[in-house]
């Protein structure tokens, strides 16, 4: 190991000798204050023109030290200028670095800040620290330098070559320090080694930041890259983290550290495994240098001094602790590593209660999804033909993205003027033909169902709800009773359609005849309609394409008694049913609410009413709407992305054409079992035969890993609903499964 710059006295140069050198060598005049240093000698200049600090480098550095420091501030701060570092001040001829009677200089701006409180250091600036670490961390990233690679006792990739410095321990601690230096060598250096290098400034703490002092958390200053080496970003985050274990749970401030460097510079969990390790070798590092420093400066000894007790502390802290615990810990502080329980059927219905049923008699177990998969704990993958909510696909990556992007900038609601959410609703309104434009957004399907309906009573002033047959609407007090699938004789509503309607070439003009009538019932009732409500692909209905004229003959009866025509879109919209985009389009009606939900976030929860600008005023003159969660930057993102990949990947027009492709092909296996095939775009519904075999042919494809659903009053439709990315390619497993299954069945 190379002590040189260490045995090197310090420059034997005063406060009065460095104004003196400020003002010859960069013409900065100005009072000097000594500030603390290990090998350099260091000073704060405050003069007319401000404030800056002197630094007067070690003889016994290498001359291109300070060099190479100015170059990774520089290179740093092009990369990311909102980096709190200071500016280095060149000399008058441009130099970053100065000279003066055989010392090298360097001059840098002063950051006004205050100094980190001493104890208790609050979670908010240990996450401060850990995030200013990984954007540091990735500025750095494409800097190099010859100076970074020398041998040098602070670089934690070579501390068993302290083993030496045992030597100079204090016998009661020297066999606990050999014990973590030689685990150290065995199991992190390994790992490590497998991890690629970049510079890393190894030595930010509290001494070397500066902090707001009007938000003591937020660190606005960072200097000293005195100690840069080269090595693992890991590097980088252990020293980080090792300070903040001072006086506390090492696993709780490892997690609190870890999870704020993760999000700026995303981690690897190899990496955040390592941390542990490193951070007891960064204590081991820190207890020989300080034994060495005293050693050879008793001079010096409360420099020496400085951590060592803290590092003592917090190395036997860990030691005490089981490792994989505090991994464990850190991983899930940065969302990996999820405990599964151990019986999760049992602890479900323990704790779910018994109201959830749960779909399949063997359960689907997925521990992740992606494109149109789930993947199961046990590494069985499914092929998902039912689920309509990853519209876009399973954990789709500019989703994904666009998600977590939005979750570290910002996420606040409505009554703010969130830039995102108003883009999101003008490029939502240019999907909808005018005059729907106005987009009030809800949490969920149900929530845009029971606004809906509000809006319809305010501004129709009646209560009736007409809906169809066997529909579902969502699952609030008013959603369910507008939900004859679920509650039977809802109170407000009166039913019409159904299947025997829909089966009917005339299903538009028999419609007629029953909005008529059930207008009447409600006259009856003393009630007059406030709407019509349509699930535009009748999903629990048992799946029937729009019959034509069929809307048109509601428009028409809305018109004629003043009630609002409400098209749930929760099912159908978002491309499944092809490149018109939205199941009312079929008929070439524009309805007066169109609600959304289920596709609309690829799986963040939000839905919408999207309505006209007349009914929105109406509405607003006697209601106020707010809903604290809908609408936040999030949905704005998650919707924006799921509309930019429907578009991006043409998933409307490949819901045309895969899905014509599988009834196509549903329809040529021409099995007696099934009775018809219908649906648009990606929709299906397959009508048994038998309704006493569909349970059995849903259970066997799941066997078979292609999950479907059923559906419709007699439960005798094969429910088939991908996301959108489903190909031609799966449209072919799925039909070889189903004809396995119906061949046996
Ligand atoms: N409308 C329709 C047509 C639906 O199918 C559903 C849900 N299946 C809803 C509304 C309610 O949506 P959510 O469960 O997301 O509230």
């Amino acid at each position: 190991m190379d002590f040189t710059v260490f045995d090197t006295p310090q420059p034997a140069v005063g406060p009065a000798q460095a104004e003196q050198i400020a003002v010859a060598v960069y013409g900065v005049g100005g009072v000097a204050s000594p500030l603390a240093g290990e090998r350099d000698r260091s000073f704060r200049i405050d003069g007319d023109r401000g404030s800056y600090v002197l630094k007067i480098g070690n003889r016994g550095d290498r001359p291109d030290a300070l060099e190479a420091q100015a170059a990774a501030m520089a290179h740093a701060l092009a990369f990311d200028p909102s980096l709190p570092l200071p500016r280095v001040i060149p000399t008058p001829d441009g130099d970053p670095v100065g000279s003066h009677d055989g010392y090298l200089l360097q001059l840098t701006e002063h950051i006004d800040g205050a100094a980190p409180v001493e104890r208790d250091t609050p979670p908010g600036l240990r996450r401060s620290l850990g995030s200013l670490a990984g954007r540091l961390s990735i500025a750095l990233r494409g800097y190099d330098h010859a100076a970074l690679h020398r041998l040098f006792p602070w670089d934690l990739t070579k501390l068993p070559q302290l083993a030496p410095l045992l030597d100079h321990v204090p016998t009661e601690r020297r066999s606990v320090l050999a014990e973590a230096l030689a685990t150290f060598e065995a199991r992190v250096l390994p790992a490590l080694g497998r991890l690629g290098g970049q510079p890393v400034h190894g030595d930010l703490h509290d001494d070397n930041i500066v902090v707001d002092p009007d938000d003591p958390e937020r660190v606005i200053g960072l200097f000293d890259f005195g100690d840069m080496s080269w090595g693992p970003r890991a590097i980088e985050l252990a020293v980080t983290t090792t300070y903040q274990c001072f006086g506390t749970d090492p696993a709780q401030a490892m997690a609190q550290v870890v999870s704020a460097f993760h999000v700026a510079d995303p981690l690897h969990p190899a990496e955040m495994a390592l941390v542990p390790g490193l951070v007891a070798g960064r204590c081991v590092q820190s207890l020989l240098m300080a034994a060495r420093h005293l050693a050879t400066h008793p001079d010096n000894a409360e420099y020496a001094a400085g951590d060592a007790e803290n590092m003592w502390d917090t190395l036997n802290r860990l030691l005490a602790v089981d490792q994989e615990t505090v991994v464990e810990r850190v991983l899930r502080a940065c969302g990996f590593g999820f405990p599964s329980p151990t019986d999760p059927l049992a602890l479900r219905r323990e704790r779910l209660g018994p109201t959830l049923s749960l779909s399949y008699d063997n359960p689907v177990h997925p521990e992740r999804g992606v494109g149109v998969w789930l993947i199961e704990h046990d590494g069985r993958r499914l092929l998902d033909a039912y689920n309509n909510v990853p519209q876009v696909g399973h954990a789709h990556p500019e989703v994904v993205s666009a998600l977590t992007a939005q979750a570290r900038r910002l996420s606040t609601n409505t009554r703010y003027l969130v830039d995102e959410v108003v883009a999101y609703a003008d490029q939502l309104a240019g999907l909808f033909p005018d005059p729907l434009g106005v987009v009030m957004f809800t949490n969920s399907g149900s929530e845009a169902n029971d606004l809906a309906y509000q809006i319809a009573r305010a501004v129709t002033e009646g209560q009736g709800v007409i809906t169809t047959a066997h529909a579902y609407h969502g699952t609030t007090s008013a959603t369910a009773a507008m939900s004859p699938e679920e509650y039977q004789s809802p109170p407000h509503a009166v039913t019409v359609g159904g299947e025997e309607t829909l089966r009917r070439a005339d299903a538009a003009d028999v419609l007629g005849g029953q909005l008529a009538e059930a207008t009447r019932v409600l006259e009856s009732r003393e009630e007059t309609p406030a709407m019509m409500i349509c699930d535009t692909v009748f999903s629990s209905e048992g799946i029937f394409d729009l019959p034509h004229g069929y809307l048109r003959t509601a428009r028409k009866w809305a018109v004629e008694t003043g009630a609002l025509l409400v098209a749930d879109e929760v099912q159908a919209g978002f491309g499944r049913v092809g490149p018109r985009f939205w199941g009312f389009a079929a008929d070439e009606v524009v309805p007066d609410i169109v609600t959304l939900g289920k596709p609309m976030g690829n799986g963040y929860p939000m839905g919408a009413v999207v309505t006209t600008a007349a009914i929105a005023e109406r509405f607003a003159a006697r209601w106020h709407f707010f809903s604290t969660f809908a609408g936040s930057p999030l949905a704005a993102a998650a919707g924006m992305a799921v509309l930019d990949v429907i578009e991006g990947e043409g998933l409307a027009g490949q819901a045309d054409r895969v899905g014509a492709y599988l009834r196509r092909g549903i329809a040529a296996l021409a099995h007696p079992g099934i009775a018809a095939v219908r649906g648009p775009g990606l929709f299906i519904g397959v009508e048994l035969a038998d309704a006493g075999t569909t349970h059995r042919v849903v259970e066997e494809m799941r066997e078979r890993g292609v999950l479907i659903g059923s559906t419709g009053p007699g439960d005798n439709v094969l429910k088939i609903r991908p996301p959108l990315v489903f190909t031609e390619h799966h449209a072919d497993i799925l039909l070889d499964r189903l004809a396995g299954v119906l061949d046996q069945i």
